[in-house]
């Protein structure tokens, strides 16, 4: 073939390729659940009432909490990402451990000196990036999740996640984007729906809460009334739309944890805002029922809505709304 006929055979390909249906990376990557303008929110009005504590990495941002609590933040990568440090009398406990572009276990070992190990909300790679460093690793019995963290992530189906314009700050010296992965990991402990985690003088109980994910779940601190919430809940667009969601069972846990509302007054969230009042429950419950009831102000962009409401959004697939 002549070279101008080999530069009109692959600009047919590229118009051809472009015109193939919509993956989840594009859905992703659309405005509507990665706005350009997401770092314009920050900093969040809540960090400026809590008490900062310093440490050794630029990436982190950490804040002491009340009881003996730590918010670990990466306010410079979109997900605004949290992880907490929970330390109880005798041990503490990690709940998730963020993207894995910060160096987490020197954090939590300037932070603690007692011995520790990791409790997964789920197995997304932003909540389990730095799994790896960990040596017990503790998750819900569920094969989905377990699968995916022992299949970890390559560094291609990560690339898309340090865009520039996902990015505020850039990235630490000693992160090479170019080999980040998330390791397969295997989990040492499986806890199941109901089991307690006994730290000394606190217990923290699991609440399995699907829908997000199948092995998604929150950690009720019972003796200090706060629900460590993973994706289940955080003030921002709640994902409800990728290929691991089933979105009635998302509405079962809402109501789930509806019906437990008075055994939590806070909920530490896994993203933007690590200390929120509990009663937006009520409101998540009401904006599921209104999503299903079709009515709600949103958005539609690439077959995902995002629904706006006080406190919160829904993003949810157009084809998931009965
Ligand atoms: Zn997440």
């Amino acid at each position: 073939m002549k070279s101008k006929e080999i530069l009109l055979l692959s600009v047919l390909l590229l118009i051809l390729s472009s015109l193939s249906c919509t993956s989840g990376d594009d859905v992703e990557s659309s405005e509507l659940v990665q706005p350009s303008n997401w770092w314009e929110k920050l900093p969040r009005p809540v960090y400026a009432t809590l008490e900062k504590v310093e440490n050794s990495q630029w990436w982190f941002e950490v804040y002491r909490l009340p009881h003996n609590i730590y918010a670990i933040y990466e306010p410079y990568q979109f997900e605004e990402a949290i992880c907490y440090l929970v330390e109880g009398e005798d041990r503490a406990v990690i709940i998730d451990t963020g993207t894995g572009i910060g160096d987490l276990k020197k954090l939590i070992d300037e932070l603690t000196d007692l011995p520790y190990s990791v409790l997964n909300t789920h197995t997304h790679y932003d909540h389990v990036g730095d799994n790896h460093q960990f040596t017990e690793i503790a998750m819900l019995r569920d094969a989905d999740g377990i699968n995916r963290l022992i299949e970890g992530r390559t560094n291609e189906s990560l690339m898309n996640y340090l865009r520039p314009a996902l990015l505020r700050k850039g990235l630490p010296e000693e992160f090479d984007p170019d080999s980040w992965t998330i390791p397969s990991v295997e989990p040492t402990y499986l806890f199941d729906d109901g089991t307690l985690i006994d730290l000394g003088g606190r217990t923290l109980e699991v609440i399995h809460t699907p829908g997000h994910c199948t092995d998604e779940v929150c950690f009720l601190d019972k003796e200090n009334k706060i629900l460590f919430t993973g994706d289940m809940f955080f003030p921002g667009p709640l994902y409800a739309f990728g290929d691991d969601v089933n979105i009635d069972e998302y509405f079962q846990s809402v109501k789930k944890l509806e019906a437990r509302i008075k055994e939590f007054d806070f909920l530490c969230s896994g993203h933007n805002d690590p200390w929120v009042k509990s009663e937006v429950i009520h409101r998540v419950r009401e904006g599921f029922e209104d999503v299903f009831a079709g009515k709600g102000e949103f958005e539609e962009e690439q077959g995902v809505r995002r629904y706006y409401f006080n406190g919160f959004d829904i993003l949810i697939r157009t084809d998931m709304i009965k």
